[in-house]
């Protein structure tokens, strides 16, 4: 059952730019039931889907991601910002909400044939996701699922995503 999460993000109107209404995860992270409670639904919605290891983006997927990933006894693969992976990477350059962003995995994170699923915080226009998507396809692997705690009305993310199994526990306005 909902545990109506989505009534505990706050929002903060104009951050970090004018015209965009942030939605800030940290008020319900930071309380243990609903945090505990995220998790569970996070892993009820992917129950149903076959996967070896969850790949999240910095910084807010990870927090998700992996908690995700240690109760479902799954691989845990970081998706970073430029610069930070020591390793060989593979690279993707991308639009956000507010601005553009590189990001980068490594290539041996994922083996040729593995099944995917991309957690992240929230789902905006997409360009994380996809760009994300694209890094783990250039490793040979396939895209299980892409899971979301948060989808924003009305920004269409879903469109870049339509070849994927996209989900999201609450749709916020
Ligand atoms: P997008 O690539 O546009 O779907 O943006 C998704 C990524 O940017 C996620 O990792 C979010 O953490 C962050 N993000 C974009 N827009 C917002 C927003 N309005 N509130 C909070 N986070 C956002």
């Amino acid at each position: 059952m909902s545990k109506n999460l989505d009534r505990k993000l706050r929002h903060i109107h104009n951050y970090p730019k004018r015209g965009i209404d942030f939605i800030d995860i940290t008020t319900v992270l930071k309380n243990a039931q609903d945090f505990h409670d995220l998790i569970a639904e996070l892993q009820a919605a992917c129950a149903d889907l076959n996967f070896d290891k969850i790949v999240a983006a910095e910084a807010r997927g990870f927090i998700i991601g992996s908690a995700l990933a240690y109760i479902m006894q799954k691989g845990f693969v970081p998706v970073r910002k430029a610069g930070k992976l020591p390793a060989a990477i593979y690279k993707k350059t991308y639009k956000l909400e507010y601005g553009e962003s590189t990001i980068e995995m490594h290539k041996d994170a994922l083996q040729a044939g593995e099944r995917v699923l991309f957690v992240d915080d929230l789902l905006a226009i997409g360009g994380t996701a996809e760009a994300a998507c694209e890094l783990i396809e250039s490793a040979g692997a396939e895209v299980a699922g892409v899971l979301f705690f948060v989808e924003l009305a009305g920004l269409n993310g879903r469109q870049r995503l339509t070849k994927y199994d996209v989900r999201s526990l609450y749709l916020v306005h």
